[in-house]
This record gives C-alpha cells, structure tokens and sequence, in this order.
C-alpha cells in the first residue's frame, strides 16, 4: 500500500486526495465520484485563485455537465483573512445557491444539495470547511499553494470573538492540490508551507518526550505519515523558493500527509509542538508587521528556532545524572501556588491568565507526579537522548533552511522584538495543556537559564538597540 493509500484508509473524513501537477484538471472527475447526487457546484474562489485555478476548475465542471455557481471573495482583490464575518458570508453564499427540484431557487421539498468547492489555500479552504459544515454539507478544495498542512485536516482556523481559534469541523471529501499551480504561487506562501513543514522535525522531537512518560503515546500511522516524507519534501529549499515544480510537489505531498496523520489520530500532536504554541501564542496577541497579519507558517518557522534550540539545549544536559529531589524542590507545590506566578509572567494581560489558568487546571502536575516524570527520564535518557539527537536538525541548519526557503529566521523579520520572542517564550509552558521539551526545562527548574543562554548576555537573541531592531521582512500574506 502506498502512503496516501494508507493515509485515505485511515482518514476519518476524506475520501480522496490527489497531489500533482495538472491534478486540478481531474477536478470534475473526482467531484462526479464523490458527490454523484449533487444538484449544483458553488466553486469559492478569490481573483487570484480564479485566474490561476478556478476558471479551469470552472469550466470542466461545466463541461461534465454540472450546473456550477461561482463565488469570488473580495472580487476586488483585496485582502481578507478567515474571520468568522467570512464564515458567515461564505455560509450565505451557499444557502443562497440551495436550488429546488424544479431549477427555483427555494428551500422546499425536493431541494438539491449545492456542494461547496475551495479553489484557494489555507484562508478560503478553512472559511469552506467551516461554512460547508454549519451546513450540515461536505465540500471538495482544490489546493492552489504549498502554504500549510490544512487542507487534510479536520477543524478550520478562525478568528471569532477577537481570538484565532480552531473551530471544530470536518476535512473534506476530496482533495486536490495541482503542484503546478502551487510551483507559481507568490513565494512568500511556499516559504510559509516550508516552515510549516520543517516544524514536524523538533515537533516529532516534542512527541517522543510526552511519550516517555506516557502524556501521549506516539501512534505509529500519524508519525510516520508525518516523519516518513519529510526530509526529502524539506530537503531543497531553494528549489522551493524558486518554484520548481518537483520540490514544491514534495512539499504539498509532505503538507498533505500531516493533516492525515491529524486525522488518523484526531489530535493536531504529530504536527505541532513548541513551535505551534509559540504561533498561536501571537495569534492571541494578533501579530501583524507592515500592516498585515503574519502568515501561520512564518510564526511557527520562528517558533521552530526557538523549539530547536530548546532541544539542543536539553541535550547538553546529561539526565541520567539528574538530582530528581533538587529538580522537583523547584516545582511548585500546590496548583494556586503555581497559579500566583502567572502575573509576574504575563503582566496586565488577564486573557493571558486566564487562559493560563484554564490550561493548568488540567496540566498542573502535583510534585509526586513530577518526580515520577523526571525519575522516568532519567532512567530512559540514554536512548531517549540518541533518538531526539537522530530527529532534530541542528539549529544552524534549520535557519539556513529557513533563509534559503524564503521564509524569515530572525524574530524582527515578523515584527517581533527579541525582547517579545523572550517574553513568549517564557509565557508559553502554561499555555496548552500538552508535553512538550520546553515542560521538562520547565520541570528541570531549568527555563530561567535556558532563556538567558538564548537572550542574554552573548546569547543567539540577545537583544539588538532598538533602532536596528525592526528590519524590513520577506512581504507576506496569509491567503
Ligand atoms: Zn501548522
């Protein structure tokens, strides 16, 4: 069995999925398999994505035979990103093209299902897969540019109430992502998807940490439908700066498969990590430079530098020697013992709190537990510490893969200060409720000095006068 026929087999939601060049010209093929009922097509598009994909899309649906509806967000191209507004707009679109047994537009007896396909990347397929799914609907994407690993997965990323949230949906019944369309994309979305991407490698790292103590135990499909791809899909990143259809199809095929693997486990574990908190840690705060909000996979890539280093850093530290009873003297004894740390770590931001708060209550872990934990990693460490070392990739790498690839590796590329990146990285461990490396500094009593190491004193980050510190970034965009 191939790995996407292993990967279709154990999605819960999609049926088919389809990575390649040209693959958008099979799109009226596979949506006549997958919906041989459907009255109606909506195909939802901006005018970019129209251009490039969903004319063709378009036009051999037609020539199938399909009745097929077109809906172009701002038409006049300008910018719109996936606010729950969006939803709903997307939402009314659908509803309006309901059409009746007889051809009349209406909502009684004998109503014809429209089906709602995504021509775009990573705003308009979550806008449709959420809208789609209020709906009660299924809806295909057609997949115009590597930018991030969502098209395959459940749940959309939305903005709602003034906060980035996952909302709960289903994936799609059928994917295509045309590799040729995605090889011309604007670079800044390829670069997106490549850190998106070259955040599995310390993610995996993260995962094999929470599995040693049995937090979350690995499921060997999800990883390897993760891991398996991975290096040769991130292995050229200046053929996927440069738009070489080859490279950019290994980065779509490697995209695809994580959000597989997220629904073969129903869990966004095997693709995201520290990284993941770090992005979503900004998307609380709304990060935008130059006026528009930074894109997912350039927050992560720079939260992959950060997690890569937290790695490194564990790895310096020999656990099999480790003094549990010193390490676990530093935990804080009760929850609101913990609890009362938080404003000298967050300050006057009480959604912050809260939600730290909110995350604890379930994460807190009592100092027998801790002990437990660190006694576990210290009998473990030695084979433990060579598999993290055979995962990760070293640091400098990383940022020249990054650099190569055309997404950002210093913080100030996105608008974020050092002082900031230090600020959020301290914020982070109380965040989610989930295992990651930078818990066992955490629990090592260890984050104080693993943050100097990076922000201090002759440290990676430490920080640059203010007036130097804002340097223009790579343009972006979060389509
Ligand atoms: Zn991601």
């Amino acid at each position: 069995m191939s790995m996407m026929e292993e990967a279709l087999a154990s999605a819960t939601d999609t049926k088919v999925c389809v990575v390649g060049p040209g693959s958008a010209d099979g799109s009226a093929a596979m949506f006549r398999d997958l919906f041989p009922t459907a009255g109606k097509v909506l195909v939802v598009e901006d005018p970019r994505t129209k251009s490039v994909a969903g004319d063709n899309v378009v036009s051999r649906l037609k020539a199938s035979g399909v009745e097929v509806s077109e809906y172009v967000m701002n038409p006049d191209g300008s910018d719109f990103h996936a606010t729950y507004a969006k939803v709903e707009e997307v939402r009314e679109a659908i509803r309006g093209e309901r059409v009746t047994g007889n051809g009349e537009r209406g909502t009684g007896n004998g109503e014809r299902v429209v089906v709602p396909v995504a021509v775009g990347s990573g705003t308009i397929n979550d806008l449709v897969k959420r809208a789609s799914d209020e709906l009660g609907l299924r809806y295909m994407v057609v997949g115009t540019a590597a930018s991030m690993d969502g098209y395959t997965s459940y749940g959309a990323a939305i903005t709602k109430d003034g906060m980035k949230q996952t909302l709960s949906c289903r994936a799609p019944l059928g994917c295509i992502v045309d590799s040729a369309v995605a090889a011309s994309a604007p670079r800044e979305m390829t670069a997106s998807g490549y850190a998106d991407l070259i955040a599995k490698i310390p993610a995996g790292a993260d995962w094999m940490l929470a599995d040693a103590i049995g937090s979350e135990a690995i499921h060997p499909l999800a990883w390897r439908l993760v891991q398996e791809p991975l290096r040769a899909a991130i292995s050229n990143p200046s053929g996927c700066a440069s738009g070489d259809e080859r490279e950019v199809r290994k980065l779509c095929e490697g995209l695809v498969m994580s959000g597989f693997a997220m629904q073969a486990m129903g869990s966004s574990r095997p693709a995201s990590g520290t990284e993941h908190q770090i992005s979503h840690y900004w998307d609380m705060e709304d990060l935008s430079f130059g006026g528009r909000p930074v894109s997912h996979g350039f927050k992560v890539g720079i939260g992959t530098l950060f997690s890569t280093k937290t790695l490194e850093f564990l790895l310096r530290h020999d656990l099999s020697t480790l003094d549990v009873d010193k390490a676990v003297a530093s935990w804080p004894t009760t929850f609101d013992a913990l609890k009362a740390t938080f404003p000298a770590v967050y300050g006057d931001r009480p959604a912050h709190i809260r939600r730290a708060e909110d995350e604890m209550a379930k994460k807190y872990t009592t100092p027998d537990k801790i002990r437990e934990e660190l006694s576990t990693f210290k009998r473990v460490w030695p084979e433990l510490s060579e598999r993290i070392r055979a995962q990760i990739m070293p640091f400098d790498e990383v940022r020249e893969n990054l650099r190569l690839a055309g997404a950002p590796y210093e913080p100030e590329q996105i608008g974020v200060t050092r002082a900031k990146f230090r600020d959020t990285c301290r914020g982070i461990p109380y965040m989610r409720n989930r295992y990651f490396g930078l818990d066992l500094v955490t629990r090592l009593g260890l984050l104080d000095e693993l943050l100097d190491d990076l922000f201090g004193p002759g440290g990676i980050w430490f920080p640059m006068p203010p007036e130097s510190a804002l340097t223009s970034s790579p343009s972006q965009t979060c389509k």
